[in-house]
């Protein structure tokens, strides 16, 4: 840790940039104590690690703050000099006792107070989650940052994002997704932004590199970003990933191989109206062909030309998938209260653009036109280049 206090009360904060011979000299003079469990602490000044605290064997706090590695002290030592540079208010390591949560930045900022958490370690599901609703309901806002040697980069605009991953997803004020990671060997922000899955691992993505001398806290928080989503890229991987997975089915794969075989469908002739990226997608672990088949086989299917569709039928239907775990949600924890049902709302008004739909109101569409399932490969490929030539401008607008 690179908090401590002294006997008469004074904090010493290693995120400062302290010389050795001042901190020789502070040890010469003075008692350390940790300022969550009054126990006293050592200054440890090697040579090769960053200088710290550390609590003395056997004791009971240490195995709370101290699995923290070098790589981790450094980073948020760099994040917390970094907010001060810019004047933000902020205390390392803060020890909330009310909560008895222990950020390793707060800071405050336009009125608001949050709680970095800068993560280099992997954290069970349940205490990520636990930690950041204590901090929801404290008012704080969580701002937790992955260290970036866990993004593991599968080709320039694919990555592997496992379900820790996506416990780190936040939102802009605007609504747009990313990932906020740092490595404070680089010195630099890596923004995973215009993440787009197409499966429960895999995601369209863009990197967004920051130094951090050059960026400001707004940068982080409110990043600026486009969308990037290549049409026919989407369009690849989701065939291959089809194939994928058709070989080594999962338990809920099967079911869904099950469902749509008895329908008489087969997915290699989906129509191209199924398998749409939409940007609440993320909420969805499933991915998007079985999730928008199911929207298909549910409702659409059963709609005859002119008839009306209601927001409420989809929802009771996406409902019922859930509980039957034939449609499985993500754990975000820093979105909570986002619906995701917003993704149908998000690809029925796709179908409106494709003039498959037409809205009647808030919650009412119509049937205008079928969706027509391809008998075979050629009809299933010409519908497909059909599909792109014509659509290609309405679609993956952001
Ligand atoms: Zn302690």
């Amino acid at each position: 840790m690179l908090t401590a206090r002294t006997k008469t009360g004074k904090i010493i904060c290693l995120g400062y940039d302290y010389k050795k011979e001042t901190l020789l000299y502070f040890r010469s003079k003075e008692e350390f104590i940790c300022p969550i469990c009054g126990e006293s602490v050592l200054l440890k000044l090697g040579d090769q690690r960053i200088f710290h605290f550390a609590h003395k064997q056997g004791s009971t706090c240490r195995d709370f703050y101290e699995s923290e590695s070098v790589y981790h002290m450094e980073g948020k030592r760099q994040l917390y000099q970094w907010l001060i540079r810019q004047k933000v208010p902020s205390v390392l390591e803060y020890y909330d006792r009310e909560i008895q949560q222990r950020p390793d930045i707060m800071f405050k900022y336009n009125g608001k107070k949050y709680a970095l958490e800068y993560q280099c370690s992997t954290l069970p599901e349940k205490v990520f989650i636990k930690r950041t609703q204590t901090y929801l309901e404290n008012d704080y806002i969580p701002l937790w940052i992955l260290s970036s040697t866990h993004i593991h980069q599968k080709r320039k605009d694919i990555v592997s994002l496992s379900n820790f991953h996506y416990l780190f997803l936040r939102t802009t004020t605007t609504g747009k997704f990313y990932i906020p990671a740092y490595c404070p060997d680089q010195h630099l922000f890596h923004l995973v932004e215009s993440i787009t899955s197409y499966s429960i691992k895999n995601a369209f993505i863009q990197h967004s590199l920051y130094p951090l001398e050059k960026t400001k806290l707004d940068g982080l928080l409110e990043p600026k970003m486009g969308n990037h989503l290549n049409l026919s890229s989407w369009n690849r991987e989701i065939e291959k990933f089809n194939l994928n997975w058709t070989l080594h089915p999962g338990k809920g794969q099967k079911t869904f191989l099950y469902e749509i075989y008895n329908k008489n469908m087969n997915l290699f002739l989906l129509p191209p109206e199924i398998g749409l990226p939409v940007p609440h997608s993320i909420l969805i672990q499933t991915s998007p062909v079985i999730w928008q088949t199911y929207l298909f086989l549910d409702v659409l299917a059963n709609k005859n030309l002119d008839d009306l569709i209601t927001l409420q039928e989809i929802n009771m239907h996406f409902k019922k998938r859930i509980s039957r775990k034939e449609i499985v949600l993500r754990k975000l924890p820093q979105l909570e209260g986002l619906n995701p049902l917003r993704a149908e709302m998000e690809y029925l008004m796709q179908l409106v653009q494709l003039g498959i739909l037409t809205r009647k109101g808030e919650t009412i569409f119509q049937m205008r036109r079928k969706i027509i399932i391809p008998k075979s490969n050629r009809e299933r490929e010409e519908a497909k280049l059909l599909f792109y030539k014509k659509n290609s401008h309405i679609l993956f607008k952001s």
